[in-house]
């Protein structure tokens, strides 16, 4: 069987490790399991940055459902909930708010642009009935990576609480959820944890959990219930999803032996470095400037070159099991290609060789691809 390569933001390659330790079934009650789900919260905590005042409440689903869970859980229909937009995972949060009908201000800034910590305060000082700010880390929508300590110290210094979406972050930037002062991140098993898809999680101050507790939103997205009983006696409340607990158990250890995040992070920068010169010989434009690029995926500009037609070169790429995203943002067409999970430099010089073959044997253009190649 051929490997498929997945230069997609999650799911994404996993390790041979991380793929075998799904090969077995476990009792979602056994002693092992309940060590298994301790241990995997324990890890989350470190990677976190948290002290004693948070908690690790796990969620089965993908991080869209720990989202939910987050914004459910933690914020009121009495409260007021600025979003920070530059990005599709920024309006995903004004959706999930508006759907539970919280009360939403919105901060759009362009796609290209970082959030601005001077806006995000103006914005508080201006409107003092704003209780709770939410914020994307790392938006997938462009790879673009937000300022966030510098927006948790304007939030916390003017008390409100932060939420953050930091699903396609935590595992590659390092971040403190206690030093930043943040009430609660969300985040999931299948971006820079390396694990398989299926569970995920949010860290949450558990003053805050209790004090917004009992919030019935929902009963499976519940996150203070969620809590309670893992700290009862260690179980899940309803069937959990036991190989891909397994699964990330093996992925945090590797992450551990890798050496942390600020090394994971170096292994992703060389991985997006290839790419981005791999495409720039080829003559392709990023859309983004390299200061405000975060690690985990790199947004390309489809280029208007006679014959180049995006959705053509990503079913010509498929066929070698070679897997791009088209673009998500609004003001012009691109692609995205991921740098995270198990990808070797070689696998991004096959796919990189795949782009070339295809632009050989389909564009006509005057540009031709003498530099280098
Ligand atoms: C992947 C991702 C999500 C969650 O998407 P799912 O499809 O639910 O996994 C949310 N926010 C960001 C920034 C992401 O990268």
């Amino acid at each position: 069987m051929s490997k498929a390569i997945l230069f997609t933001p999650g799911p994404l390659n996993t390790s041979e490790a991380v793929r075998a330790a799904m090969a077995r079934d476990l009792g979602s009650r056994t002693e092992e399991f309940v060590s298994l789900t301790n241990d995997v919260r324990r890890q989350i905590s470190v990677l976190s940055g948290a002290g004693g005042r948070h908690e690790v409440v796990l969620i089965q689903g993908s991080g869209t459902f720990a989202l939910e869970a987050m914004l459910g859980s933690l914020v009121r229909s009495s409260d007021r909930l600025l979003v920070l937009v530059n990005g599709a995972y920024g309006e995903r949060i004004v959706t999930i708010a508006k759907r539970m009908r919280i009360d939403v201000v919105i901060q759009r800034s362009a796609e290209h642009e970082i959030v601005s910590p001077a806006d995000v305060a103006v914005t508080l000082d201006s409107d003092l009935s704003i209780t709770h700010v939410a914020v994307v880390h790392g938006e997938t929508t462009t790879g673009i990576l937000n300022p966030l300590k510098a927006i948790a110290d304007v939030v916390a210094e003017r008390h409100r609480r932060l939420l953050v979406d930091a699903i396609a972050t935590l595992g590659a930037e390092p971040l403190s959820i206690e030093d930043y002062k943040v009430c609660a991140l969300a985040a999931s098993s299948n971006k820079c944890l390396e694990g398989a898809p299926g569970l995920a999680f949010v860290v949450a101050d558990r003053a805050e959990l209790e004090r917004v507790g009992g919030n019935p939103h929902s009963l499976s997205l519940d996150l203070f219930d969620q809590a309670r009983q893992f700290e009862r006696n260690g179980q899940w409340r309803f069937t959990p999803p036991t190989h891909v607990v397994a699964a990330l158990w093996v992925a945090l250890q590797q992450l551990e032996e890798e050496g942390g995040v600020k090394v994971r992070r170096s292994r992703y920068v060389r991985s997006r470095d290839l790419i981005i010169s791999g495409f720039e010989k080829l003559g392709f434009q990023c859309f983004l400037s390299l200061s405000v690029m975060g690690s985990i995926i790199v947004t390309i500009r489809v280029p208007d070159w006679p014959g180049f037609e995006l959705e053509d070169m990503l079913r010509f790429l498929s066929c070698s099991e070679i897997y791009l995203y088209p673009g998500k943002i609004s003001q012009e067409n691109t692609f995205r290609v991921g740098c995270i999970g198990d990808l070797q430099p070689q696998d991004i010089e096959r796919m990189l060789d795949g782009v070339a073959r295809y632009i050989q044997d389909n564009c006509r253009r005057d540009v031709k691809m003498a530099n280098g190649r």
